[in-house]
């Protein structure tokens, strides 16, 4: 192939691909249907931390090889510097610039404006139980007991979980409902939140909590009404320390954290028999305290949540691309839920606002989650004053408010992907194409001397 007709190919694919991006986009974001929806929404979000994920890891190399290449082509051009080139330079810097600019600063964003739904609690009490480091396959592929339940439960084809990956912003996200963008906890180290959880919002409102598990759980203990029992606890201490507790602190949130999945993943891989066994003995708790609620006579008014905080890719999961261990399970059983029904999915943002509307909570400041009203039984709808189809109606405005703003977030980070890409392939080409000229001009001459001779 000649280099004018590559370098004329190279451009058409590089211009095509930023313009027809935002339309591909766009196109997919549209839809009517609540699970297809629901399946839009996750994709997107698993799009979102891929490219975050993508732009933080590969931004460094990619300025390199751009600098590196720009220096390469100002050297071989320093004779002859034509208004075009120097008018692509700048393009090039300005750009590059602006990412940088841009992949620096934390940008803190608010999803749809606040879905201000105020209404009486449907149950007393809501138990969210997290399997460290568990994906979504391979929960499923353990979870004897919970699968036996699904006849009177429901199930989410899959949740998904915030990039970072890692248990510290994932738990966050999952108190908050918001990103890390914007919770700011992007590392597994403690810090001040800045942003309102559940907990909080709960104590405002006279509610109490009680959280069970690592020592991390010290971050979100900020009002008196929020007990916090922490320690290095294998998953059946974690119970055990429930049922001691439960009925001296009488919690409307409790929140139970099981790491073995976790470290047994990271100490054994994924594929090894340990890791399996680590999630059947969480399974067999979730019996445990499903019975123990049962035993008090407490089903009606309680709803158990089972989710994981991420999941793993053979024995690692931080910084891994994020489709590999970015997809969690959730299970939700209790008085109020739907019986034998699987919906779509939603992000772990959501699990916040659903568990804000079973207990009749505000949503946090800045919660951008969602409630998942698909998860209610047609008693609690009617409760809630609503019929099934006006609350899909309800569902599906939301959803598409969610979708919109994530459409945003995916352009934007999109975009800033594929001029990271292209930008050291256009200065490449620029290079070959000085070199290609160069050796036209030698041979040239050359042929010139010839001829003189
Ligand atoms: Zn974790």
């Amino acid at each position: 192939m000649k280099l004018r007709s590559f370098n004329f190919i190279a451009l058409a694919v590089i211009l095509t691909t930023l313009a027809l991006y935002p339309l591909i986009l766009l196109v997919y974001c549209q839809g009517a249907e609540v699970n297809e929806l629901e399946r839009k929404l996750i994709d997107l979000d698993i799009l979102r931390s891929t490219f975050i994920w993508y732009v933080e890891n590969f931004y460094l190399v990619l300025l390199c090889a751009t600098v590196g290449l720009l220096l390469i082509y100002l050297m071989s051009i320093r004779r002859k510097l034509k208004k075009l080139q120097i008018t692509i330079l700048f393009l090039v810097l300005s750009s590059q610039a602006l990412a940088l600019a841009y992949a620096g600063s934390n940008v803190s964003i608010h999803a749809n404006e606040k879905l201000a739904f105020s209404m009486k609690p449907l149950v007393d009490r809501v138990i969210i139980v997290v399997f460290d480091g568990t994906g979504n396959d391979a929960f499923w592929k353990n979870v004897e007991f919970i699968k036996s339940m699904l006849p009177e439960s429901c199930r989410a084809e899959r949740a998904v979980t915030v990039y970072p990956t890692i248990t510290y912003p994932a738990h966050t996200s999952l108190f908050t409902g918001t990103y890390p963008q914007v919770h700011g906890v992007k590392e597994n180290v403690q810090r001040k939140l800045s942003v309102d959880d559940i907990f909080l919002v709960a104590a405002r409102e006279g509610l109490k909590s009680m959280l069970v598990g690592g020592p991390f759980l010290k971050m979100f203990m900020r009002d008196i009404r929020i007990k916090v029992i922490s320690g290095f606890f294998e998953p059946e201490d974690v119970y055990q320390r429930f049922i001691e507790n439960v009925d001296k602190i009488r919690p409307s949130i409790i929140y139970l954290h099981f790491a073995a999945p976790d470290e047994v993943g990271h100490a054994f891989t994924t594929e090894s028999p340990e890791y399996a066994a680590a999630i059947k003995r969480c399974d067999h708790l979730v019996k445990e305290i499903v019975d123990f609620i049962k035993r008090k006579g407490w089903s009606e008014r309680t709803v158990v949540i089972v989710t994981a905080d991420h999941g793993m890719y053979y024995n690692k999961h931080h910084n891994v691309y994020p489709p590999l261990v970015i997809e969690t399970p959730l299970w939700i059983w209790g008085g109020v839920i739907r019986k034998n029904y699987t919906f779509a999915g939603c992000r772990i943002i959501d699990i916040t606002a659903t568990v804000c509307m079973l207990l009749g909570l505000p949503k946090p400041e800045q919660c951008q989650g969602i409630p998942v009203y698909d998860i209610l039984s047609d008693e609690a709808i009617e409760r809630m004053g609503m019929n099934r189809e006006s609350i899909e109606e309800m569902r599906v405005s939301e959803l598409k408010s969610a979708i919109n703003w994530l459409f945003m977030e995916n352009l934007f980070y999109g975009e800033i992907s594929l001029l990271m890409t292209w930008i050291p392939l256009i200065i490449l080409m620029l290079i070959i194409r000085e070199i290609k000229k160069r050796r036209k001009l030698k041979e040239t001459k050359q042929s010139l001397v010839v001829h003189e001779e």
